[in-house]
């Protein structure tokens, strides 16, 4: 492990931080349950002296509490990260809208109308919110008649719904459930008369933007899907579903963030914008997003305006490594990274324009604004074209198109992973052709498994619940323990390469006893272990379900591509020996699982997985 490996780990587990230590609500703790019935009874009898239930999230096993006053956040968190009862505890982390400043140069809607006809009888180009070549009309004569407009989640400050642009275009979600207006919940979620959407800031049915943060996001993707200044505006073919959880400061706290997510999976979304982003690492957080990936939405992330490299500052929940989170830097007009933008050659995955740009706002006007916040919303109106195209693409699919799709540009060298800006007439393309299916599929994930590029060099699922008893949890109390603490986790990440060499020397010492040939080649072998996989400057970890000598099958999904060299440390059933072997992914359509073939096997490993196999049923 490099130094500065090593640090990035510090700092994720807690002890460096590169801010927000303290930005979570006072007096409130996110707790998930191990136990949805006898579990919870007792957690909340025994509890009721030091803390109160204030919203249960009962499918998610999870629940806000309110401390009494004067309780300490983390030192309740990690008390309750020791009872048994929990699954795990964290803080509700505050969470930010990602736009750099107010609207510059509000005008209301028909003005802008007016001067937007004189601009396009100069240019004759009726797309208005950016200049870099984004082929964005060329992609709207794709759009085949007919088709079920897809539901775009904008989880946000909240939409203007009544806005010309979107009461003209018919482009709000209206919950076909829902009588307006009765008092009653009529189709039964837990939301009385939701017609357009959810307010989990006031808890009510109006989720009216009182910023311009989410008006100003719908109106970017609506505007990449269609002309929003032509009078009169055209018909809609996508639906913005309006969830606000930011109030009117662009701020906003986990929990309802979660509830935002679940509300869209639940009612019909396909396609989730989040403009926004901050706190720590919260496994709640990841959970909902999970449950996204594992409906086959698309979850778009703003990467985040602090200027800084993802790789080495994660930023949620643009960082999660799930394979339908797509993470998005912005450019300007000139196709160069914008001055405020996030970027990270492994952990930022595309670009797209995010400086200023026009758009819609609330009270009905347009105007400009800048961010990450912007960039990511033209990725949701190109998924959401792509998903119009053929809706039964997964995220990933999403994902990967508009990756392999997008234009090249030099600025974005080593500055996300694609070194692309979106081309949304390619990306559309792909799916009007019917050839979306024919790219792989990401694949369903165990929310409670842990990915190891989470700590971006912790290793693996195996060595992480050891991390997590030395230090005592990612935010470990700090003080002269530390030191102590810090020799333990040194320890634990060379305790694999300890085993690794302990093992060579087993293995070597069996291969020049002649062991381990007593059986046949490629035969396979059912199998249930971890494997840390390495590929470019990327970790990932992931489970192993059948292994040969030929190579081993393997459930991890993001950033694996068919074809990818990667190298791999493979753990063994008895989870106490590894062998390192390189491969070549390869992907099967048939089995809707990875393999990895290995290039070649040397003799050591082959002593290594014979011995394993003995032990094994046959696949
Ligand atoms: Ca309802």
């Amino acid at each position: 492990m490099s130094i500065r490996s090593l640090l990035c780990l510090l700092v994720l587990l807690g002890w460096m931080s590169p801010g927000f230590a303290q930005d979570f609500v006072p007096g409130e703790v996110i707790v998930k349950l191990k136990d949805r019935d006898s579990g919870k009874a007792n957690f909340m009898s025994k509890s009721s002296a030091s803390m109160t239930l204030k919203k249960s999230y009962p499918v998610l096993r999870t629940h806000k509490m309110a401390l009494k006053s004067g309780a300490d956040v983390m030192a309740t968190v990690d008390a309750l990260n020791n009872d048994p009862d929990v699954e795990y505890a964290e803080p509700n982390y505050y969470l930010r809208k990602s736009s750099t400043e107010q609207a510059q140069g509000r005008v209301d809607y028909e003005s802008a109308q007016a001067a937007f006809y004189e601009v396009q009888s100069m240019s004759g180009s009726s797309f208005n919110q950016s200049s870099a070549n984004i082929q964005a009309e060329q992609a709207w004569d794709l759009l085949s008649g007919g088709a079920t407009p897809p539901v775009i989640a904008v989880i946000d400050t909240g939409v203007d719904y009544n806005h010309d642009v979107f009461q003209d275009s018919g482009a709000m979600w209206v919950n076909p459930g829902e009588v307006p207006g009765n008092g009653i919940d009529d189709d039964n979620n837990g939301y009385i008369d939701d017609i357009h959407g959810w307010n989990f800031v006031a808890n009510s049915n109006s989720p009216i933007d009182d910023d311009d943060h989410g008006t100003h996001v719908a109106g970017i993707i609506l505007g990449s899907t269609q002309n929003i200044l032509a009078s009169p505006i055209g018909s809609a073919q996508i639906r913005i579903m309006a969830l606000k959880f930011l109030d009117d400061q662009g701020i906003g706290t986990t929990t309802d963030a979660i509830e935002a997510i679940h509300y869209a999976i639940n009612n019909g979304a396909k396609v989730l914008n989040n403009s926004w982003g901050g706190g720590g690492y919260s496994q709640a957080l990841r959970d909902a997003i999970v449950s996204s990936n594992n409906n086959d939405l698309v979850f778009i992330a703003a990467a985040g305006n602090q200027a800084s490299n993802n790789d080495s500052y994660a930023t949620y929940p643009a960082n999660y490594d799930i394979p339908n989170v797509f993470s998005v830097a912005a450019t300007n007009d000139y196709d160069y990274l914008a001055s405020f933008s996030n970027y990270g050659k492994s952990t930022v995955h595309i670009a797209s324009p995010g400086v200023s740009i026009y758009s819609t706002l609330a009270g009905n006007s347009m105007g400009y604004l800048s961010g990450t916040s912007m960039a990511a919303p033209f990725v949701a109106g190109l998924a959401a074209m792509m998903v119009h195209e053929e809706s039964s693409i997964d995220g990933f699919q999403v994902k990967t198109i508009i990756e392999d799709t997008a234009n090249r540009v030099l600025s974005l060298q080593n500055r996300v992973a694609s070194e692309s800006r979106i081309n949304m007439y390619n990306a559309v393309n792909v799916a009007a052709t019917g050839q979306a299916l024919n790219y792989q599929p990401g694949s369903n994930i165990d929310p409670s498994r842990e990915i190891a590029s989470e700590v971006q060099g912790g290793g693996c699922a195996a060595i992480l619940p050891l991390i997590k008893d030395i230090i005592g949890g990612p935010k470990g109390p700090s003080g002269p323990a530390n030191y102590l603490r810090f020799l333990g986790l040194l320890l634990v990440l060379l305790s694999p390469v300890m085993i690794l060499l302990t093992m060579r020397n087993a293995s070597k010492e069996r291969e020049a006893q002649g062991g381990g040939q007593n059986r046949r080649r490629y035969d396979r072998f059912k199998v249930d272990t971890q494997v840390q996989i390495f590929f470019g400057s990327q970790q990932l970890c992931g489970a192993v379900s059948c292994i040969s000598l030929g190579g081993v099958r393997i459930d991890t999904h993001d950033s694996l591509h068919d074809g990818d060299q990667i190298s791999m440390k493979i753990q063994g059933p008895d989870e106490d020996s590894y062998i390192e072997a390189s491969g070549e992914i390869v992907w099967s359509k048939d089995q809707e699982s990875y393999g990895v073939k290995f290039n070649e096997i040397d003799d050591m490993n082959k002593v290594q997985i014979s011995e394993w196999t003995k032990v094994l049923e046959k696949d």
